[in-house]
């Protein structure tokens, strides 16, 4: 038989306020379940039933398995301890504690064959049954296992029976409510009289008569205590459900009920605490606000707080916080709320300002310190932040009084300081200045000399701390014993004049090490008020650093006078104005005279009159362009002989560019002067020697040339325009060399006649056109000038020039002649397509023997544009070069017309 079958206890199992789960004890499996079973765990019958109790238990279930073999094992009742069930789907009904107990239920023969399993809640109220669900109960006392079952139900359970309310039926959990009291068999007034008249007696009545259940909770039940023969006042739970016969009519009553005194009695402390907690919130001084959710409703609120936000409990519980004080939107405190909800950080300000906007639009500025701290929701999860804030603004303000004075007071201290310091500086004015001088400052007393005061300057100086203020001279500075200061200062003493040295030397112990100090010094003698010298004030600037500076100099110098005596050279040096310094040896030695007697008479009365003014022009162009001055220049000597030199005049300039001296380095040339002049008397004399036979080789050729132009041996006209342009060469040459010479010795005749310049350059083209056919020779015409110039001198810097264009230019190219005239002078330019002239040469060109080089394979001496430069100098003409180097040279030269 199985417990469904019997429709009373299928009935009463149905319509139990438990969840109720029957074990078949053969295969753990579940045989039956009832309607709040499943309720609490949320799910429906048919999913459960016949399913293991591993597979509930693995489903979340409140089953132990342990604890149902237990029962089967000791066939006893367990009960475990009760736990809290977070989510019951119940309405009303946030969460519950639950109990869970296990039955054994036994069979005639007191074997085990079902675990009945309850689940109680420990507060099991307001569930609400269907009354159809207990339509067709009937109890079947006789039924033993419905019997044995009902015995254990978990709550207290009575059946009434009849009109009269009679138990019928008191598990043993009912009967403790009662202990002692007789109740089977009698009805339900009569076993518990002091219910007569109670709201429960009408309840049973209207149940019985209505034919509907009725739920109660927490209900006040006054029963008597018939051992302390007193009335209790003790609170249940419970239901009252009609029971209907088979003619559906009411013939008894189901009682389930539990006693909640003690919850009561805990709801009634919880009250009574929460309202202790409250009344000592209220009491702190400290303002306290519990804000919840992220709307951040205001929960809780004490006094102190209102007060501060200046609202009513009403206007502010349950409301959120930024509709409560709008004007706190754009402060910091809303995000912070929330941050802490967020993160469960706890933060705690000091001194913040908060400001309320007043009702009349006025801001109240109010500090406060405050701390936030997270709160748990019953979920475990964080969703409020309690708020403790103390207001401190009174604090705040008095200490910004307090700043404010504080400060006034200093400025009125420091303008106070500024008075006495303009009262006191007169008179503090010869200490400060004694001390912060920045030269050392001392001063001594009487004929021991006691240091009476000494600035710090003086301190430094001496190598000294203050400790020797009231020492003698003597005694601080021991070192100075076989030095002259003391001595000095007994003269000053002595004699009451002051005592002045400039540079003076002073070996001072600095740090335990002899120190040698320059110094310029002042011994200053003062009178007292009877005209006597009673103190000197020692007044003293440390020139130490400057003095080794010079004597560095001074060695330098040495050096360089050392260094200047031992070249074979003449050196001197100069002021920019030219005032010489220095002389070395050498000079003295060739002028035989002192350097005073060098320096203030002797240099230019040495110099040769001719080069004087030569010499000074050369000495500004070089300090102008910043360049050596190099000359040929002649000294006499103590024979009064002149002797050539080679005169080198450097400018130094200093950082700034400005001419600080000048170095003079003279070198004896005389030898080389003298060599050359022999060579170029040889030359001369050579070269007369040679002029005579070529002339006539030249008049011999030509008349043959001419000959042979009348014939048609062709052979022989080239080798006599050959022969003729070596002549012609040599010739040159000879001429040059010759008029090198007549240069050298000065003997260069200009001999001027006027005569057309075109005329001129037509036959030096005529001539080159008929001994070069390898070049093309183009003048350019120009209107005929006449010119006042030695003729034959100006052919021949002509033919040097456009000899010269021939040399230094590939055959085939053209070499330009032409000429512009000016209105004083006439400029000649001839032109060549041949290999230039570097830049840097340019100027070269036109000295003695200067040849360009890499030319050596052209022949050549260097003498040609030496030449005609000095030709055209005689003239009063200049002569200069311009080139593309690789592309051709322009030589120019400009003689005055006149
Ligand atoms: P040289 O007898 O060496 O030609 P010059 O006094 O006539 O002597 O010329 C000096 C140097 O100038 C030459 O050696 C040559 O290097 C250079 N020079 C002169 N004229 C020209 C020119 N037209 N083109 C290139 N170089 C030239």
């Amino acid at each position: 038989m199985k417990f469904t079958d019997t429709p009373l206890l299928s009935t009463i199992i149905e319509s139990s306020p438990f969840g109720i789960c029957i074990v078949n004890t053969d295969l753990l499996t579940v045989e039956m379940l009832n309607n709040r079973y499943v309720e609490i765990y949320g799910e429906s019958t048919e999913f459960l039933l016949g399913e293991s109790v591993d597979y509930l238990i693995a489903k979340g279930h409140h089953l132990d398995k342990k604890i149902v073999s237990d029962v089967i094992l000791y066939k006893k009742t367990i009960k475990t301890a009760p736990v809290y069930l977070n989510f019951v789907p119940l309405k009303d009904q946030q969460g519950v504690n639950i109990s869970v107990i296990y039955s054994p239920v036994l069979n005639n023969e007191g074997e085990i064959k079902k675990v009945a399993i309850w689940i109680v809640e420990n507060d099991f109220a307001s569930v609400d049954v269907q009354n159809g669900n207990v339509e067709k109960a009937a109890i079947d006392l006789e039924n033993e296992h419905a019997n044995s079952l009902l015995k254990e139900i978990p709550s207290a359970f009575a059946i009434l029976s009849g009109k009269d309310l009679i138990f019928e039926f008191i598990n043993s959990t009912y009967q403790n409510l009662v202990p002692g009291r007789e109740l089977l068999g009698k009805p339900f007034l009569e076993a518990l009289p002091e219910l007569v008249g109670s709201d429960l007696e009408r309840s049973l009545k209207k149940v019985y008569t209505e034919g509907i259940a009725l739920n109660f909770s927490d209900d006040l039940v006054p029963l008597s205590n018939t051992e302390l023969d007193a009335l209790e006042q003790r609170y249940f739970t419970y239901r009252l459900i009609p029971r209907f016969n088979n003619e559906k009519i009411v013939d008894g009553i189901f009682i389930f009920t539990s006693e909640v005194t003690h919850a009561i009695d805990d709801k009634v402390n919880l009250e009574r605490t929460s309202n202790n907690l409250n009344q000592i919130i209220n009491m702190l001084p400290a303002s306290v606000v519990i804000i919840r959710y992220d709307n951040l409703i205001v929960e809780m609120i004490n006094d102190a707080n209102l007060a501060y936000w200046k609202k009513t409990r009403d206007e502010v519980i349950g409301k959120p916080f930024l509709e409560i004080l709008p004007d706190l939107s754009d402060q910091p405190f809303a995000g912070q709320l929330r941050r802490v909800m967020e993160t469960g950080e706890i933060i705690d300000v000091k001194e913040s300002p908060v400001l309320f906007i007043e009702s009349d639009g006025t801001v109240r500025e109010t500090f406060v310190d405050y701390t936030y701290q997270p709160l748990t929701g019953v979920d475990g999860k964080r969703d409020g932040v309690l708020v403790m804030s103390f207001e401190i603004t009174d604090r705040v303000l008095a200490q910004r009084q307090l700043e404010q004075s504080a400060n006034m007071i200093s400025q009125a201290n420091d303008q106070l300081s500024i008075l006495i310091n303009k009262l006191s500086k007169s008179e503090s004015r010869f200490k400060l200045v004694f001390q912060k001088a920045p030269v050392a400052i001392g001063l001594l007393r009487g004929k021991d000399f006691i240091i009476e005061s000494a600035n710090k300057k003086i301190l430094e100086v001496w190598g000294k701390t203050e400790n020797i203020v009231g020492l003698t001279l003597a005694e601080a500075l021991p070192e100075i014993k076989d030095q002259p200061f003391i001595a000095f200062l007994d003269k000053v003493y002595a004699t009451g004049k002051p005592f002045y040295a400039n540079e003076i030397k002073a070996m001072l112990m600095h740090d335990d090490e002899l120190k040698e100090l320059f110094f310029n010094v002042v011994y200053q003698p003062i009178a007292n008020a009877e005209g006597n010298i009673a103190d000197i004030l020692v007044v003293a600037a440390d020139v130490t650093e400057q003095v080794k500076a010079r004597l560095i100099v001074e060695k330098s110098e040495a050096y360089f006078k050392m260094l200047a005596d031992l070249v074979p050279a003449k050196i001197s040096n100069a002021l920019p104005t030219g005032e010489v310094t220095f002389f070395n040896k050498r000079w003295l030695e060739f002028a035989g005279m002192s350097f005073e007697d060098l320096r203030d008479f002797g240099y230019y009365q040495m110099m040769h009159p001719d080069e004087i003014s030569k010499f000074h022009k050369g000495l500004a162009d070089a300090s102008s362009s910043k360049t050596a001055y190099v000359s040929e220049m002649r000294f006499k000597n103590t024979d009064g002989e002149y002797i050539w030199h080679l005169n080198i005049a450097t400018p130094i300039f200093d950082e700034q560019g400005n001419l600080t001296m000048w170095i003079g380095s003279t070198t004896d040339i005389q030898w080389l002067k003298e060599e050359e002049q022999r060579k170029n008397d040889f030359i001369g004399m050579v070269s007369h020697e040679l002029k005579t036979p070529l002339t006539s080789v030249n008049t011999y050729l030509q008349l043959l040339l001419r000959k042979a132009e009348k014939t048609d041996d062709e052979f022989l006209k080239r080798a006599y325009i050959q022969s003729l342009k070596q002549i012609k060469h040599m010739t040159d040459m000879i001429n040059g060399f010759l008029d090198v010479s007549r240069l050298e010795s000065a003997k260069l005749q200009i001999e001027k006649s006027e005569f057309d310049f075109s005329e001129l350059i037509e036959e030096v083209c005529i001539d080159y056109k008929l001994l070069y056919s390898t070049h093309h020779f183009i003048f350019l015409p120009a209107e005929s000038i006449i010119v006042n110039a030695d003729r034959l001198k100006i052919a021949q810097v002509m033919n040097n020039l456009v000899g010269n264009a021939v040399k230094y230019s590939e055959n085939g190219t053209d070499v330009i002649i032409s000429y512009e005239t000016f209105e004083d002078r006439i400029r000649v330019i001839v032109k060549d397509q041949g290999m230039g002239i570097k830049a840097e040469n340019l100027k070269k060109l036109f000295e003695q023997y200067y040849r360009v080089k890499n030319n050596s394979q052209i022949a050549g001496f260097g003498i040609g544009l030496y030449l005609s430069a000095e030709i055209v100098k005689a003239h009063g003409g200049t002569m200069w070069a311009t080139s593309e180097f690789g592309k051709g040279s322009v030589l120019y030269f400009e003689l005055p017309l006149l």
